[in-house]
């Protein structure tokens, strides 16, 4: 039997507050990682009590909550030392993102700013303030960079969000390049449509006909997100998954 994957170690996880952030908090806490949720907003945007006080209540680790938009870099960093009160970051998750559909030639340069700064600019920056700090430790860790199918395949009236997507997946590719040699391992998840307040309230893709498109015949849950982020930042598991896009979409984008 496997002891906990993730014991001693501790994570960042950037809009940990809801949906597949706190999927992927609790599930790190489980498995006996210590967390930080940086977040603009502690309250989960699905209702329930805050994603730090869940897992400290739960599971027994220590975890903390840090005011953190990450399309402020100083915020970033501060987000990342929050994590030495645990013994340093071992694991960021990059997962804080928005989502909007527009018809292309309707989209303005606020709303391509805003995006691009939430999606972009906030993995780019959360992974140098990680790995900043990572370099001093000498030890094997992990950033995981949340893309989607859509950082792979493009559909009409979502053209800034598979742009930011695609940035993504190739950030991670640049960076498990740069990094890997210092022993950080940079991987992406690509996850299909997931029933969290993103795909229920901000762009409504969460429906049975959505469900009926995959393979799999229902819609993706956190959960599904976050085994995947359980995977590529266990080093016992995923010790030699560099560069890697995983998909997480019940097997439609490519079915
Ligand atoms: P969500 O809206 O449920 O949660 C997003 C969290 O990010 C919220 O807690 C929000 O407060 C936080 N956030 C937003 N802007 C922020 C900022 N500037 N700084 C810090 N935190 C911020 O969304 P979700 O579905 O959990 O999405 C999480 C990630 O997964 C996103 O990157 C999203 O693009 C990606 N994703 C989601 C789906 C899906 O179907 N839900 C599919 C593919 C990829």
């Amino acid at each position: 039997m496997l002891d906990k994957l993730l014991k001693k170690k501790t994570a960042v996880v950037t809009g940990g507050a809801s949906g597949n952030g706190r999927a992927i908090v609790k599930t790190y806490a489980e498995e006996g990682a210590d967390v930080v949720v940086a977040d603009v907003q502690e309250e989960p945007r699905e209702g329930g009590i805050p994603t730090h006080e869940l897992v400290t209540e739960e599971y027994g680790v220590d975890a903390t909550y840090v005011e953190c938009d990450v399309t402020d870099t100083d915020s970033l960093v501060k987000a990342v030392e929050a994590a030495d009160e645990f013994g340093g970051v071992d694991i960021m998750v990059n997962n804080a993102g928005i989502f909007r559909q527009k018809e292309f030639l309707e989209v303005t340069e606020q709303e391509y700013e805003q995006l691009i700064d939430i999606n972009v600019k906030g993995v780019f920056f959360g992974a140098q303030a990680a790995a900043k700090k990572m370099l001093e430790s000498g030890d094997s860790e992990s950033i995981i960079n949340m893309s989607s199918v859509a950082g792979i395949i493009g559909t009409a009236t979502f053209s800034v969000y598979h742009a930011s997507k695609g940035a993504v997946r190739l950030l991670t590719y640049s960076l498990a390049d740069e990094l890997g040699p210092e022993g950080i391992r940079v991987n992406a998840i690509h996850p299909g449509v997931i029933e969290t307040a993103m795909t229920t309230d901000d762009v409504p893709l969460a429906t049975q006909k959505s469900a009926e498109a995959t393979p799999l015949n229902r819609l993706g849950q956190p959960d599904d997100v976050a085994g995947a982020a359980l995977y590529l930042a266990s080093d016992e598991l995923a010790g030699y998954v560099n560069g890697e896009s995983l998909i997480v979409d019940g097997g439609q984008s490519n079915t």
